[in-house]
């Protein structure tokens, strides 16, 4: 959970404002109803708010001195507010704000908070941005530490291939056109052959303004251009907009590839990567394994305690999974009750090690809903080596769980 702060005096706003916050799960919200207890609020947290969402119009404020006791504490505002006068807006333009709305009507609390959400995913996104320029870097580094993102730095194309190639958090590349040893165009054009648009955004960035370069960039794949004399709101405002697109793919690829109870992939996705896996494991002649790992007695569960418990305890499950495999296994959920795991470079001994470890963190699990306690046991059945097709191997470790099932449940069978 992250610690968000509210200034507003104005009921009216607040009764808008707090469904709206209620939405994000991440959110836990903090409200102060002046600069007092803004202050007060802000002193016993220690300063440590993720983000703010401040009124400027205080009954014990006035202008701009909640946004100053913000950006004291180094917390990342938007301000909500209903003064039209343009001197303030102005100065307070100049505060380095995340953004500055007008209070008008519900669309503009919606905006709000979905600023303010961004800012909260900021904390654990990662831009790389890649000048020759140290200056550069230090000024565009001072305006996205302001809005919380995670900076890493290159000073040439190479170096940017290298960084990308050893970090896979990068979500996107702010990357200089004219650079010693690989310019901007060239390292855009190698990671648009490696990466699609959705999978890493990339910004040119430069003082450049012929017409040509730009549509260049975006002509090899660049999502956006900004002009080297840029402000540090426009330059928030670009990059947010960016990685706000960026995550939408991200849940759009999800809604296709992941199941929606557990949050596991899907059957497509197994299939269409496990292929992919498949083959290339054949061409290296490298061993592989899959596993179905299936709750035994799953109807008595729902029976017992009811579908939602049911779903509670399949949930579980894909946690257990999640802990206990590797990040290169590929796991899916097969059925109601029932995960498909697929391993590669893995031995005979190690795949019965694993899912006899598996096979035991199940059974000594306990789980705690608001109205039962339960436990329950899985069976497993692994195929490893290499048959005719990833279709064969599952076949196999299906009917190796069917044996597991039929000796009694709560174990591991193993076919090679
Ligand atoms: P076995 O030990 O032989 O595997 O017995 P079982 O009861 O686990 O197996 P069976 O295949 O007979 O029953 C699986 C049950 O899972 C039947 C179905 O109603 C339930 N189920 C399937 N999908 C879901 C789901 O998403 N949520 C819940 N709660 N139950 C589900
Ligand atoms: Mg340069
Ligand atoms: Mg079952
Ligand atoms: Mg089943």
């Amino acid at each position: 959970m992250k610690k968000v702060l509210v200034v507003d005096d104005d009921q009216k706003v607040l009764t808008l404002l707090k469904p709206e916050l209620k939405k994000h799960t991440d959110i836990e919200a903090y409200f102060a109803h002046s600069y007092t207890e803004a202050m007060n609020l802000v002193i016993e947290h220690q300063g440590k708010f993720h983000a703010a969402l401040l009124d400027i119009h205080l009954p014990d404020a006035k202008g701009e001195e909640i946004v100053e006791l913000a950006t004291f504490y180094n917390i990342p505002s938007v301000i909500l507010t209903d003064i039209t006068d343009e001197k303030i807006q102005d100065s307070l333009v100049k505060k380095d704000v995340i953004n500055i709305i007008s209070k008008d009507d519900l669309s503009s609390i919606v905006c709000a908070v979905t600023d303010i959400s961004r800012t909260l995913k900021n904390y654990d996104t990662t831009i790389l941005i890649v000048d020759d320029s140290e200056l550069y870097r230090k000024i565009l580094k001072d305006s996205l530490k302001k809005i919380k993102l995670e900076v890493a730095e290159a000073c040439d194309g190479i170096e940017a291939l290298e960084i990308l190639e050893n970090n896979k958090n990068i979500s996107l590349v702010l990357t200089d056109y004219e650079m010693p040893n690989m310019d901007g165009l060239e390292l855009t054009f190698r990671l648009r052959k490696k990466y699609k648009k959705d999978q890493l955004g990339i910004i040119a960035i430069s003082v450049v303004e012929e017409q040509n370069i730009i549509s260049k960039f975006l002509k090899i794949g660049a999502n956006d251009f900004i002009n080297k004399r840029f402000t540090h709101n426009e330059i928030v405002t670009r990059i947010n907009a960016n990685l706000e697109l960026l995550d939408l793919f991200g849940q759009i690829k999800d809604m296709a590839n992941k199941d929606f109870l557990t949050g596991a992939y899907n059957r497509r996705y197994f299939f269409d990567t496990g292929d992919y896996i498949y083959k290339k494991s054949k061409r290296n002649k490298s061993s592989l394994a899959v596993a179905m790992i299936d709750i035994d007695k799953f109807k008595n569960i729902n029976d017992t305690y009811g579908h939602d418990t049911g779903d509670i305890a399949i949930q579980e499950a894909k946690k257990i999974l999640d802990k206990n495999l590797r990040d290169s296994d590929l796991m899916a959920r097969f059925g109601g009750e029932e995960f498909c795991v697929l391993l590669e470079d893995i031995t005979f001994e190690n795949v019965r090690l694993l899912f006899e470890k598996i096979r035991t963190k199940f059974q000594n699990n306990i789980i705690r809903t608001s109205k039962y306690t339960i436990t329950y046991t899985v069976s497993i059945g692994v195929y490893f080596g290499s048959s005719d097709s990833l279709e064969d191997m599952i076949r196999l470790s299906d009917e190796a769980l069917y044996i597991a099932k039929e000796s009694g449940r709560n174990r591991v069978e193993i076919k090679s």
